[in-house]
């Protein structure tokens, strides 16, 4: 936030007249407002053996720059087995870095987040298929940097925001046929049936599932025993919090089958986030009983100290101050203003989208806004293309010619067939005996 457009008006201004350590002073105050304290608390009951997660304090933006530093806390709850669980634990954070391009500085690499995070999810799934293994996976993906938090997901493991001072707010989506018409309609009109469970005299028992398969889920990351459009382009949110922080809860739907947002957040506030985890992970339990794996991660985004995010001027530098008289009054008066502003907890909403559709999700390209060499690149598995390879990601069928066939993002062969078998345009690849 210190780090506006206003700022650089008066850095400007501020050259002719305050001497050299108070620019210093002010820059470090405003980088140290970017600064945080991550802190996290892990905590999980297995019943099945079935969910796994994944945190990462050492990813670096720029290789060798400390500065640049981002953490990554994921989930990802097995079905069928736990193999693909296992892998998009090992490999999706790789998959999504690989899609960024190179040389970006932090604004525009967070701007770029969301695309990344489609392609990575899309390029997880296609090479786990290609194992011919049958297990799925749920995949709840959060990075965070600075105070930017960013959260891609498929399925229904949840990540909710209790900001500092403001209130619980659910950062995923569901993606359960039971509960979201949207998804159950763009089911549908791709070729699937939903229908519950029928026994014996034709009882329909349980949540509504999709068929073929029988999934209850309409995202996730595996599963190529199902229709394929059970697909793996996830719901992307992006916030910025208030320097007065907030706190993540991440969790499988063990924890969430047993209790609702609001519950989760207040049974464990006030606890360092060690303690909230194992403390959600009881309260669950003691509601419900182990019924699944349940599994928690709890972050703590907090300012590097108790105090306000300003240091104390030495005397003399006051007394400098003093002889600017209204100036000085008057930024005093607008950093009140956003302490106060920053003290309610706001939110600022960065973006979300939830499409299923690629072409919404990784958007326009025109060939003069990227360099030569990524024009050439898948722009889901990152494979590099010869000149006229590439099929854009606009064109209406692979058998039509596109009105734009120029405009990238461009995709491989590969990839297209993926693309054109999620929304239905083929039969799928499912062998049902
Ligand atoms: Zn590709």
């Amino acid at each position: 936030m210190a780090a506006g457009g206003g700022g650089g008006g008066d850095r400007r201004r501020d050259n002719d007249m305050v001497p050299l350590a108070a620019l210093i002073r002010r820059e470090l105050r405003s980088e140290k407002a970017e600064k945080t304290i991550v802190r996290y608390g892990c905590a999980a009951q297995s019943k099945k053996g079935e969910d796994y997660f994944l945190v990462k304090t050492d990813c670096q933006r720029v290789a060798g720059n400390p500065s640049s530093t981002f953490f990554v806390f994921a989930i990802f709850d097995g079905h069928n087995g736990n193999a693909a669980a296992i892998f998009a634990r090992d490999n999706l954070l790789s998959h999504i870095m690989g899609a960024i391009p190179r040389g970006l500085g932090k604004e525009e690499w967070i701007h770029a987040l969301p695309r990344a995070l489609v392609a990575g999810f899309v390029k997880t799934d296609k090479e786990f298929q290609m194992k011919g293994q049958t297990s799925g996976t749920t995949a709840t993906f959060v990075i965070i940097d600075g105070w930017t938090i960013t959260v891609a997901s498929v399925g229904d493991s949840r990540c909710i925001l209790d900001a500092n001072g403001g209130e619980v707010s659910l950062l995923t989506v569901d993606h359960r046929l039971e509960e979201n018409v949207e998804e159950r309609e763009r089911v549908t009109a791709s070729g699937g049936e939903v229908g519950r469970l029928s026994i014996m005299g034709g009882t329909e028992i349980g949540p509504l599932r999709c068929w073929p398969g029988g999934l209850c889920l309409s995202r996730s990351i595996g599963d190529m025993d199902v229709g394929e459009f059970i697909v793996p382009i996830p719901h992307v949110k992006q916030v910025k919090l208030s320097t007065t922080g907030g706190r993540l809860i991440i969790a499988s739907d063990g924890i969430w089958d047993a209790l609702p947002s609001e519950t989760a957040a207040n049974c464990c506030r006030g606890l360092p986030a060690e303690l909230a985890a194992r403390q959600v992970v009881k309260e669950a339990l003691r509601t419900r009983g182990l019924k699944d794996d349940t599994t928690c991660i709890v972050v703590d985004i907090i300012p590097p100290t108790d105090s306000v995010v300003e240091l104390p001027s030495p005397p003399k530098e006051s007394n400098k101050l003093n002889c600017l008289g209204f100036r000085k009054k008057s930024r005093d008066s607008s950093n009140k203003l956003a302490k106060k502003l920053s003290a309610v907890g706001v939110v600022e909403e960065l973006f979300e989208e939830g499409s299923a559709m690629l072409a919404e999700r990784l958007g326009h390209e025109s060939s003069s806004s990227h360099s030569y060499s990524s024009l050439f690149k898948c722009a889901i598995c990152q494979v590099e293309l010869a000149p006229f390879e590439g099929i854009s990601v606009h064109a209406g069928s692979i058998f039509s010619t596109s009105s734009k066939p120029w405009e990238g993002p461009f995709l491989c062969a590969d990839c297209r067939k993926k693309k054109d078998a999620m929304e239905g345009k083929r039969p799928s690849g499912v062998k049902v005996p």
